[in-house]
């Protein structure tokens, strides 16, 4: 359920550009990636990313992406090079399964490229809300909303919306946010979610946030 008016809610991003701007904290790790304007790259990586530290991921990426630059030369590694590419990220042996079996999809259903539409996709192996807008703002530009569980549980806290779930709270933002600003929403609230409002103690009191934030749900705060 939406709670707050789209506009409040573009004037909170606002505000954490602003305070993410001030205390010069680094964008998240896809972004720092270099890989934003690549479909290909943005994909595999985002892959990469659930559930590992960014840093993990990038280093990973990296060692993937210097063995195989391009999707031809990915679809030509074992899966068992991907594993050993990829290691040690989460689930490493799950992701290089899913790498190979995305890359196969793409060669065989997609042309050798990825798609540029939601629908397409969702239909890759792995691929699920979350992803596949990242690939469709991060990769390709466009006005899509990723929403994570930063975004999702920050949005809640602030009273924005009250929602159950990452999923529904895309299904209750995507249709109501300015197209200029949905693609602002992920990175920006990665940022923040890692730096300042933190999954169980966030740091209240050197937020800007303090005074007119109602905190749902935070039980212990700093
Ligand atoms: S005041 Fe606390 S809960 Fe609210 S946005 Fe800031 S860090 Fe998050």
């Amino acid at each position: 359920m939406l709670l707050e008016s789209p506009d409040t809610i573009t004037d909170r991003l606002v505000r954490v550009e602003v305070m993410l701007l001030e205390r010069k904290i680094p964008a998240p790790g896809i972004e720092q990636l270099g890989v934003s304007g690549d479909p290909f790259r943005v994909l595999i990586s985002t892959i990469l990313s659930l559930r590992t530290r960014d840093r993990v991921m990038e280093e990973a990426s990296k060692r993937l992406f210097s063995m195989a630059p391009d999707l031809d030369r990915l679809a030509r590694l074992s899966e068992g090079q991907i594993q050993e590419a990829i290691y040690p990220v989460g689930f490493y042996r799950t992701k290089a399964r899913t790498i190979k079996q995305i890359a196969k999809s793409l060669l065989e259903k997609h042309n050798g490229l990825v798609p540029s539409r939601l629908p397409e996709l969702l239909s890759l192996p792995g691929v699920g809300l979350k992803t596949a807008n990242l690939v469709l703002s991060a990769g390709f530009g466009g006005a899509a909303l990723c929403v994570d569980i930063h975004v999702h549980r920050i949005l809640n806290r602030w009273g924005s919306l009250k929602t159950g779930s990452a999923d529904e709270t895309f299904r209750t933002l995507d249709g109501v946010l300015p197209p200029a600003i949905k693609s602002r929403v992920n990175p920006l609230l990665v940022s923040f979610g890692q730096a300042l409002c933190l999954p169980l103690s966030p740091r209240c009191s050197v937020c800007a946030f303090e005074k007119d934030c109602p905190k749902e749900g935070v039980l212990h705060r700093r």
